[in-house]
């Protein structure tokens, strides 16, 4: 491709993707096709000589994007939200047009020094206090997995990178039920073992886990020799908003000098909402916190933040510096592929930079308060409708309901036959989880172009369907 042909294309994908956006409403939701109808259309092997783009452009509209569930319908209120605001993509088709690696100051000081810029901007607008430093990391399981590594480093005295984990006590970290399955895949990963993930009780409206249950189970660890070496909260649970006491659970932490990583992956871009801060009360004690301005906020997946209070155990964890990635005469500097497992970064400070300027704070509370707002009325009309059960109450945008079998014994199977039935109509799409074991579904208000209209219309189609079932 040639300079000429480059931005001709280039101008094809900007009208493309600015076409897609403005006619998202006309399409189904969830993608409406079959396993493998996309894999039988693309060769068996790559082509020997070039193609015309004429011919890839026309496949990618007509095999590609009928088999894409489409993330940025205003009727998304499957899962969270995975949100590009317009400006946001701009950044990042700026970004792949420099595809610079950002891995030193000194491979892109630009890109380190927003880098630092914007992660405190957040820090400011979470009302995280002064101190906290950050990363930006492709998603929050890798923030929570380099969190793990730390604290289990810190357990050991730093001694588990050098040595290993076998011979060394036996490290136990403490989280409820309500976690994501992040955090399992980062006690696995970083060798501490499933086992060794305890899972204190939970209760009470936010399904927190109850202190006490933790000093006891910190307590009967260390009478059996374990060697405790963190704690990690929840804020705002994937499967219902599951909330932890982070001020009750931090003050344990610091008693028992463990470590307190805080997940706030999706309900920490609420916090730019002062209003919605008594959900992480205390987090000023955490060691980290994650969120991702990818779910909520509107900054392009992928960008998920990765609060610090300490660079330098963080630094210590996962810094390797081989000859060829040391930079002679800098110092002082922060090389942020010190900060992650990955060597390699994208630019992804650019799109928080664009989003946060062109949308302003404001803006963006505004339309946080909105979701949190028609969330919790669709969630009252549908508790006032009949047959109709609200089985965990909004967090923030985020509750779940269930709709009565005819036979009560049916109640699960009804409640996934609805779920399908309403993701096969296409104007809505939710997703299924299960609370005290029992099938619930879920609906959360978030994507960044949904309208009061669009609320309004997940309660018609819901009803409507429910009804006919
Ligand atoms: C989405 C989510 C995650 C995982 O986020 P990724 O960025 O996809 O890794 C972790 N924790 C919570 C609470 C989440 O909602």
């Amino acid at each position: 491709m040639d300079g000429e042909d480059f931005r001709k294309w280039s101008h094809k994908a900007a009208d493309w993707g600015a076409d897609y956006r403005a006619d998202l409403r006309e399409r189904p939701v969830r993608a409406q096709t079959r396993p493998g109808a996309v894999a039988a259309r693309i060769a068996a092997s790559a082509p020997e000589e070039g193609e015309a783009m004429e011919a890839i452009f026309a496949d990618f509209e007509d095999v590609i994007v009928p088999g894409m569930t489409h993330w940025q319908h205003p009727r998304f209120f499957a899962y969270f939200p995975a949100n590009a605001a317009p400006v946001s993509v701009v950044a990042e088709y700026l970004v792949s047009a420099m595809a610079a690696q950002c891995m030193l100051w000194q491979t892109s000081p630009a890109a380190t020094e927003l880098e630092t810029k914007v992660i405190d901007w957040l820090r400011q607008a979470l009302g995280l206090p002064e101190g906290f430093a950050g990363v930006i990391q492709d998603s929050a399981s890798s923030a929570t997995l380099s969190a793990v590594l730390t604290m289990r480093e810190r357990a050991l005295e730093w001694q588990g990178n050098r040595q290993g984990l076998s011979g060394q006590p036996r490290l136990r970290v403490y989280s409820t039920d309500q976690v994501h399955t992040s955090i399992d895949r980062a006690i696995w990963v970083s060798g501490i073992g499933e086992e060794n993930l305890v899972r204190v009780p939970s209760g009470g409206r936010w399904r927190s886990m109850q202190p006490e249950a933790l000093e006891a189970a910190i307590a009967e660890d260390l009478a059996a020799g374990y060697c405790p070496a963190g704690v990690i909260a929840c804020v705002g649970g994937t499967s219902v908003g599951g909330s932890d006491d982070v001020a009750a659970l931090g003050a344990i932490a610091r008693r028992h000098g463990l470590y307190l990583h805080v997940d706030a992956a999706w309900a920490g871009s609420a916090m730019i909402c002062p209003e919605f801060r008594h959900f992480w009360t205390g987090v000023e004690e955490a060691d980290s916190v994650v969120f991702n301005p990818h779910k909520w906020l509107g900054a392009q997946f992928d960008c998920s933040v990765h609060f610090v209070r300490d660079p330098e155990s963080l630094v210590k964890t996962l810094a390797i510096r081989p000859e060829f990635l040391k930079t002679h005469g800098h110092d002082g500097i922060v090389n942020y592929s010190e900060w992650t497992v990955p060597l390699g970064r994208r630019f992804r400070a650019l799109k928080i930079w664009f989003l946060l300027r062109a949308h302003g704070l404001e803006g963006l509370r505004a339309m946080i308060r909105n979701h949190v707002a028609w969330s919790e009325k669709l969630a009252a009309r549908l508790a006032a409708q009949p047959g109709f059960e609200i089985v965990t109450e909004p967090m923030l945008s985020l509750f779940s309901f269930r709709h009565q079998a005819r036979d009560e014994r049916e109640t699960d199977e009804h409640n996934l036959r609805l779920v399908e039935a309403i993701n096969n109509d296409g104007r809505i799409y939710l997703t299924q989880t299960r609370v005290d074991g029992k099938v619930a579904i879920r609906f959360q208000a978030g994507q960044f172009e949904t309208t009061e209209a669009d609320v309004d219309a997940a309660f018609e189609a819901i009803t409507q369907i429910a009804a006919g079932l």
